[in-house]
C-alpha cells in the first residue's frame, strides 16, 4: 500500500518539497500515518514573500472577515476533534482522550481569538499640550515565524496562529518534525476558511535545515517559539542580533509541595496526574514532589500504589492511562535520567524500565526516585518523560525554597488545607502559573500562559495578553 503525501502550504498552494519523511507512530512502529514532505531554502523564501505580499491588505482588511475565518477554522477543528484526537494520538502517543481534549482546546482557541478580532481597543488620552489629543493604538508586528515543539502538535500551533491572524499578523509556520500531522491537518482548515492566499503558509522540516533560517530571515518580523531552553537561547541571540522581536516558551522543572496537612488522596492524585499523564511530557508536569516529614512515608507508599494501577498501552486502545514516549531519542533521555539519579544516590522504588508490549513502540514504565536532594541533575534538569524525584523536607519554609531552587519558573503547586501557607505561595512562588490543590499541568485557554527564569523570555501567551506580543504600540498626536 502506498503512504499518502503531504506537502507544504505556500501563497495558498500545495507544494511539494525535495523529499518525503514517514510520520511514524510511536505505539506502533510498523504503523506510517503518512509523508511528509521536507521544505528546503527557496521554499522558506518564497513562503516569506508570500506572507509579505498578503501583509498589507490582510493587516488593514475587514475585521468581521477575520472574526468569521477564524470562528470558521475553530468550528470545523471542534467538529472533528474526534478524528483530529485520533490523529494526535497516533502520531503524537498521548492517549485518545487527551488528544481529544488537546483538540477541544485548539478549536476553543480559535473560537476565543475570533472573539478577540472585535475587542482589540485603543486609548484617547488628553495631551500635557493644549490643543493637542493622544491616540494610542495596537497595530499588527508584521510576518510572524511560528516554531513549535512535538508535545502539543494542535494546541501549541494553534495559540500561536491564532492571536497572530486574529491581530493581522501574517504567519510562517514551521512545526517540530516529529509530528507534521496535525499542523499539517490545521494548515488543511486554514486553507479553507477565507483567509486570503498567503497569509497563512506552512513549511514542514528539520528545526536545523527550516527553522534555522526562518529565524534569520530578513523578511520575518518576529518569532515566536516552544521549546527546549537550549535552541530557545540560540534562538533569542539571534533575534537580538537581527532587531527582532522575540518570544520563548521553554522548559520546566516544575514543584508540586504536599503539606503535612494535605487531603492525602487529592495530592496523590494530582502528583500522578501532573508528573506521569501524557507521559510526562509536558512543559507544565510536575517532576519535583517536596514533600514535609509527617506526610512522607503514607505519600510515597500512597504514589507507590497508584502508579502500580496505571495502564500504559497503545495510545488508540480503550482504557489506557499512558501512551508511549513520542520518540527513541526521548526514550533513551528518559532511562538515561533514571541511571543518572541512581548513580547520583537516588532510590529507585518503581518504574523506570522499557516496556515490551503487543507492538513495537516506545514504551516506559513511569519512574519515581526518592532520597533526591536539590544539587542531583535529576532535580536540576528537566528530563521531559514519566520520571519524578521526591525531596524529603521538614516544614514548609523549607518547602518553598526547594521549590524555587531551580533554573526553571513554569508551574508549581501546593497540596495543603492551609489558608496560611497556600497564600503565602501564591506570593513567594516564583513561577509564572501557581496552582493550589490543582496538578501542576492543566490550564484554561483564555488567560495568559507562560513562566519566569529559565521557562519563558518575552511577554506571556495566550488569552488577551497575547496581544502584547502580537500587535505593536502607536502613539499618534492630533493638533488642531
Ligand atoms: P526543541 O528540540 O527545542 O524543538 C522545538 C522546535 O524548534 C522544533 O520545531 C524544532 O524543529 C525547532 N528547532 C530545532 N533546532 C532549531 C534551530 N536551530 N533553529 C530553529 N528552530 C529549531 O524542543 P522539543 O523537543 O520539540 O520540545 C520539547 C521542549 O519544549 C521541552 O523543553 C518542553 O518543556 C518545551 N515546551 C515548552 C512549553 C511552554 O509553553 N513552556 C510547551 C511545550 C513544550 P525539529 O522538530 O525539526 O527539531
Amino acid at each position: 500500500m502506498t503512504t499518502q503525501k503531504f506537502d507544504n502550504l505556500i501563497n495558498g498552494e500545495w507544494v511539494a518539497g525535495a523529499k518525503y519523511a514517514p510520520n511514524v507512530n510511536p505505539s506502533n512502529l510498523a504503523d506510517v500515518i503518512g509523508d511528509y514532505t521536507q521544505a528546503d531554502a527557496a521554499q522558506l523564501d518564497a513562503a516569506v514573500a508570500a506572507a509579505r505580499a498578503a501583509f498589507p491588505a490582510w493587516s488593514t482588511g475587514n475585521i468581521q472577515a477575520r472574526h468569521d475565518a477564524l470562528d470558521k477554522i475553530g468550528t470545523e477543528i471542534l467538529a472533528r476533534r474526534e478524528e483530529l484526537g485520533t490523529l494526535l494520538a497516533r502520531e503524537e502517543g498521548k492517549t485518545k482522550p487527551e488528544g481529544i481534549g488537546e483538540v477541544t482546546r485548539a478549536g476553543n482557541i480559535f473560537k476565543f481569538f475570533a472573539g478577540e478580532c472585535l475587542r482589540l481597543t485603543g486609548e484617547v488620552v488628553p495631551s500635557v499640550r493644549s490643543g493637542v489629543t493622544v491616540e494610542i493604538t495596537r497595530e499588527p508586528v508584521g510576518v510572524i515565524g511560528l516554531i513549535t515543539p512535538w508535545n502539543f502538535p494542535i494546541a501549541i500551533p494553534s495559540w500561536k496562529i491564532a492571536p497572530a491572524l486574529a491581530y493581522g499578523n501574517c504567519v510562517v509556520l514551521k512545526p517540530a518534525d516529529l509530528v507534521p500531522g496535525c499542523a499539517w491537518a490545521l494548515a488543511d482548515i486554514i486553507s479553507r476558511s477565507g483567509i486570503p492566499a498567503g497569509v497563512f503558509n506552512l513549511v514542514m522540516g528539520r528545526g536545523s535545515v527550516i527553522g534555522d533560517p526562518l529565524v534569520n530571515h530578513p523578511g520575518i518580523d518576529a518569532i515566536s517559539f516552544t521549546g527546549s531552553q537550549s535552541v530557545g537561547a540560540r534562538i533569542a541571540q539571534q533575534c537580538a542580533v537581527n532587531l527582532k522581536k522575540v518570544q520563548l516558551e521553554m522548559g520546566g522543572k516544575n514543584p508540586q509541595i504536599i503539606l503535612d496537612d494535605a487531603d492525602l488522596k487529592q495530592a496523590v492524585e494530582l502528583s500522578v496526574q501532573s508528573a506521569f499523564f501524557s507521559t510526562g511530557q509536558r512543559c507544565t508536569a510536575s517532576s519535583r514532589l517536596i514533600v514535609t516529614d509527617g506526610i512522607y512515608a503514607q505519600f510515597v507508599e500512597a504514589v507507590k500504589a497508584r502508579m502500580a494501577t496505571l495502564k500504559i498501552g497503545d495510545a488508540l486502545a480503550a482504557g489506557i492511562d499512558i501512551g508511549p514516549v513520542s520518540s527513541l531519542s526521548q526514550l533513551e533521555q528518559d532511562l538515561d535520567y533514571v541511571a543518572i539519579g541512581q548513580k547520583e544516590g537516588a532510590t529507585l522504588v518503581a518504574g523506570g524500565d522499557r516496556l515490551k508490549l503487543a507492538t513495537d513502540g516506545f514504551y516506559m514504565q513511569p519512574a519515581l526516585l526518592t532520597d533526591t536532594t536539590a544539587e542531583m541533575r535529576i532535580n536540576r534538569e528537566e528530563v521531559f518523560g514519566p520520571v519524578a524525584s521526591i525531596i524529603r523536607v521538614k516544614g514548609y519554609e523549607e518547602a518553598l525554597a526547594e521549590s524555587n531552587n531551580t533554573p526553571f519558573g513554569l508551574s508549581a503547586g501546593i497540596a495543603t488545607t492551609s489558608l496560611k501557607y497556600a497564600a503565602h505561595f501564591k506570593r513567594h512562588s516564583q513561577a509564572g502559573m501557581v496552582m493550589v490543590n490543582l496538578p501542576t499541568a492543566g490550564v484554561d485557554y483564555h488567560v495568559p500562559f507562560g513562566g519566569r527564569k529559565g521557562s519563558s523570555f518575552g511577554s506571556r501567551e495566550q488569552g488577551r495578553y497575547a496581544q502584547e506580543f502580537f500587535t505593536t504600540v502607536k502613539t499618534a498626536y492630533v493638533g488642531a
